[in-house]
């Protein structure tokens, strides 16, 4: 029996993997030619997986490694060597993945099995009993279940400091003389100059292939790990909504990566968060709320409503995405920033993604699938399985399932969370006018263009009324216009 081992299941802590002698693992090029990927995610994922072969070599185990153009090539060059093997896999979070992997074994003449995804803590079975037959998901209550069953934060029954959620402590800003904590210093592994030399052979060349800064080994994840505890959770709960032009990381952890691809577990990195001596409670549970409530939340909402989820767009937004997100080159200061960010590192925060990224591009009208694709390609820790809930979900409102409003914001919010908008060529307390900043324009003519939709809505009720007091409405869906064919061509 050989465990088929995917690119992002790099865990032999638990899994399929913990119980055998021996591996397949397959380096699949036409998969990384099927999106314009930035160059950091394909030299992370192979590095990785390089890293995790070395590693399972050195613990005695035998590692069949292919690289080739095609996982079915792949599996052909083991069948043919062995032909009488049976695959055993994890199963994997992508929709359909578990299908295609099947019929490839298939088709090799392999025979295969599926274990259950140790990579969450919730399993589809308790997910499916927790969420009944229902189709509109509310985080907030599947989090408060999974503190509740899991004990974690919870002191005999009742949740540690009394409440579930500290939230409303974590939309601080911090004050201009505040240095941001360092960024650690990461041992990327000894295979990131090859894999980065692959990468721009088969890659694009809209991102800094340069820069690359991921873990790529189980000890360089707990480096990182170790290092967010000691120097960077403390501030993550107070700034973690801030944005800043001079720190890209601010206080977030930047393990997305490596609890993407399985070198670090959600129950370690939590457990370790939780137990920080003198750690602020809004910052520890703001964190195991990210962990054991959003992250495992969105999966499951993946899974139970894929794959309509992925094609939802009930706002019917139809506009392509702006060459912005590639280049960077818009005058918003705010976008320009974080593409920058993006095309240096495959790395925006959460606040980044959901009120600039996302936000913008909903204001302007993009199509959600174009967002996904952009996202699913420009993102180290992207992966469809996650990019798709929450850029469908939370990023563009393309569905309700997930959240009761759409996230958007007029300057006004980015203006408070950060300090982009004082440098920007834009004004961003003018809604009209040629320097007038887009993103006030663009969302009066939101609120406008969706109004059958979104009045009704108990949560929009105010917004509304400050927009039934303008009498400038038909100045601002000609600006609008303007603005969105503005950003087509570059020029926003
Ligand atoms: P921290 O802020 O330190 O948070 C800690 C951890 O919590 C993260 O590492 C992550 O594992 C988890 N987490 C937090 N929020 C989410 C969330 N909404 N969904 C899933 N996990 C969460 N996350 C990805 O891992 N991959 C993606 O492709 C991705 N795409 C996103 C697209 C949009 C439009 C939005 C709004 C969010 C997206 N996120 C994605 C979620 C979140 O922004 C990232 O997990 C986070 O920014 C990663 O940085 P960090 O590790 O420093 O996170």
């Amino acid at each position: 029996m050989t465990v088929w081992v995917l690119g992002d299941q790099l865990t032999d802590r638990s899994g399929p993997v913990a119980g055998s002698d021996s591996a397949l693992m397959i380096e699949a090029t036409a998969f990384g030619r099927r999106l314009p990927y930035h160059p950091h995610k394909l030299t992370l994922v192979v590095a990785a997986m390089r890293s995790f072969r070395d590693r399972l070599r050195a613990d005695g185990r035998t590692v069949h490694y292919y690289q080739c153009e095609t996982f079915a090539d792949g599996l052909a060059a083991h069948a043919a060597a062995h032909p009488d093997d049976h695959l055993r896999a994890m199963t994997p979070p992508t929709h359909g993945a578990r299908d295609r992997m099947a019929a490839m074994a298939d088709e090799a003449g392999l025979t295969i099995d599926f274990e259950p995804d140790p990579r969450f803590l919730c399993a589809p079975a308790a997910f499916d009993e927790w969420a009944g037959d229902r189709d509109e998901y509310r985080h907030e209550a599947f989090y408060r279940w999974q503190r509740d069953r899991t004990g974690i934060l919870i002191d005999d029954g009742e949740p540690v400091g009394g409440e579930y959620n500290y939230d409303a402590q974590n939309r601080e800003t911090p004050p201009a003389d505040w240095s941001p904590p360092a960024v650690p210093t990461v041992d990327t592994g000894v295979h990131t100059d090859a894999a980065a030399e692959w990468a721009a052979e088969i890659g694009e060349d809209w991102a800094d292939p340069a820069t690359f800064q991921w873990p790529t080994t189980r000890e360089g994840a707990l480096d990182v790990l170790d290092a967010f505890v000691s120097d960077r959770l403390e501030e993550f709960g107070p700034y973690q909504d801030a944005m800043r032009s001079d720190s890209w990381a601010m206080a977030h952890s930047l393990l997305s990566p490596a609890l993407n691809l399985g070198l670090l577990g959600p129950r370690e990195v939590i457990d370790r968060v939780v137990a920080a001596e003198d750690a602020p409670l809004a910052s520890v549970e703001g964190f195991v709320r990210q962990v054991l409530g959003w992250r495992e939340f969105l999966r499951h909402v993946y899974r139970r409503e894929m794959p309509a989820l992925a094609a939802a767009n009930q706002l019917d937004a139809t506009l392509d995405l702006p060459p912005a997100y590639w280049t960077g080159e818009t005058r918003l200061a705010c976008l320009a920033d974080v593409v920058d960010g993006v095309r240096e590192r495959g790395y925006a925060h959460h606040i980044e993604r959901l009120m600039v990224l996302s936000n913008i591009a909903t204001l302007l009208g993009v199509r959600p699938q174009a967002l996904n694709r952009w996202f699913h390609a420009a993102f180290v820790d992207a992966f469809h399985w996650v990019t798709t809930p929450n850029v469908i979900g939370m990023g563009t409102f393309g569905t309700d399932q997930l959240s009761t409003k759409p996230y958007v914001t007029s300057a006004n919010y980015i203006d408070e969370m950060s300090d982009y908008c004082s440098g920007c060529a834009y004004d961003r307390s003018a809604t009209l006018g040629a320097d007038a900043c887009p993103l006030n324009t663009l969302y009066w003519d939101f609120l406008d263009r969706h109004e059958d939709r979104l009045r009704a809505n108990h949560r929009m009720g105010l917004v509304y009324s400050h927009l039934d007091d303008r009498d400038d409405r038909e100045e601002i869906r000609t600006r609008a216009d303007r603005l969105r064919s503005d950003a087509l061509d570059g020029t926003i």
